[in-house]
């Protein structure tokens, strides 16, 4: 009997030799962590809708929809166009441009939390660039995380900061990022409520993903969620909500629309550049404006070459359009509610252990576990 890995390198041989040319190029022959698949991982030509194709031919169902950026799905028409029209008229102007305004206002009226926003390359900036705006408007260098809440791969918020964590100090850090880091677990309202009141006062900011460890793997609770913002509050220490998969996917205006809940700085990608390159960090004006020229010399700056560019505008624009009545959240969360019904049914039936959950329009699968 061929084993299911015999079968799959059966089944692909165009991916491994697209794979063997890869991997003296790259670490792992891989892009991103997650696409390092063993013996290696398939290769796309192309998708449309809820589907792609590898290059051996297969037709694939995709679950993945570039790492959540697509909530309209592969090629949708309004963005396919959008960006078309744009491509025709100039792909960077090294200048402003009316497209990019228009994308700022979208996520202005839809995010509650955004007073003002910048336009950033990728979630991993926007972070970055939101705990640097925090530090600088408390003049604290301290930044509280949640245990294995991910954030993107910038120094501030890779790595445990202490050697006896589960998931040892990250190399290549300087130790004293990892020393201005507070990790607690998630869920755990006494412990939060201790290490606000023991170093709450050297705290900048706290930042968490908005539905929970890897979007909602592991849910977050909503009282704790709300304790924060209180405790944050009083302390005077910057509450981040990392929307940047839970962004205008959990409902329009995020997570935090749907909570009720507004925190004072919100990071966003993915979904917010309509399946281009883009990210963003929006909050409260007078965090957001220390990006502002006003002399003094007491500004963060904010190059980037990238940032607002044209196609991501076009791509980000047409998409927020489209979803920023709620219908198509809804949508894509039904389906997934179904879906996840569907699967719990076959596992019932086939006696499988384990289950799939999730929240919105994010599913989990875990195996192996009774209930
Ligand atoms: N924050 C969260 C919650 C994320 O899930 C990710 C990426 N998956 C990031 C930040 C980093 O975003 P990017 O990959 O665009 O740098």
């Amino acid at each position: 009997m061929t084993t299911i890995l015999e079968r799959y390198v059966e089944l692909h041989p165009g991916s491994a030799r697209l794979h063997e040319r890869a991997a003296r190029v790259f670490p792992d022959g891989v892009m991103h962590d997650l696409r390092f698949a063993q013996p290696f991982p398939i290769y796309v030509e192309r998708a449309a809708g809820s589907r792609k194709w590898d290059v051996d031919g297969h037709e694939i169902v995709d679950f993945v929809m570039g790492h959540g950026a697509l909530l309209l799905g592969h090629e949708h028409p309004a963005v396919v166009d959008a960006v078309a029209a744009q491509l025709a008229l100039g792909t960077h102007y090294g200048a402003s441009h009316e497209l990019e305004v228009r994308w700022g206002e979208m996520v202005q009226r839809l995010v509650p939390s955004v007073e003002h926003l910048r336009f950033t390359s990728s979630g991993t900036e926007a972070t970055m660039m939101a705990l640097r705006l925090a530090r600088a408007h408390t003049g604290r260098e301290k930044i509280l995380r949640l245990r294995e809440h991910f954030h993107g791969w910038n120094d501030s918020v890779t790595g445990q900061p202490s050697a006896e964590e589960t998931v040892p100090r990250s190399p290549g850090l300087p130790l004293g990022i990892l020393d201005a880091s507070i990790v607690i677990d998630q869920n755990d309202i006494d412990g939060l409520e201790r290490t606000m009141r023991e170093e709450g006062n050297e705290i900048a900011a706290m930042i968490f993903e908005g539905t929970g460890l890897h979007w909602g793997t592991d849910p977050i609770d909503i009282d704790y969620v709300r304790r924060a913002r209180e405790l944050t509050r009083e302390h005077g220490v910057v509450l981040i909500f990392d929307e940047v998969i839970t962004g205008f996917r959990v409902s329009e205006g995020g997570a935090q629309l749907a909570y009720g809940i507004t925190p004072d700085m919100t990071t966003m990608a993915k979904i917010v550049a309509g399946g281009l390159p883009g990210g963003c960090v929006g909050g409260r004006a007078e965090i957001i404006d220390q990006i502002a020229m006003r002399g003094g010399g007491k500004r963060i700056a904010h190059p980037g070459t990238f940032n607002a560019n044209p196609l991501s505008a076009a791509a980000g624009a047409a998409c927020l359009a489209i979803i920023g009545n709620g219908v198509p959240q809804q949508e894509a969360s039904a389906k997934a509610k179904m879906l996840a019904q569907r699967l719990n049914a076959v596992f019932r039936e086939e006696g499988i252990a384990g289950a799939v959950y999730g929240q919105a329009s994010m599913l989990q699968i875990a195996l192996g576990m009774e209930e």
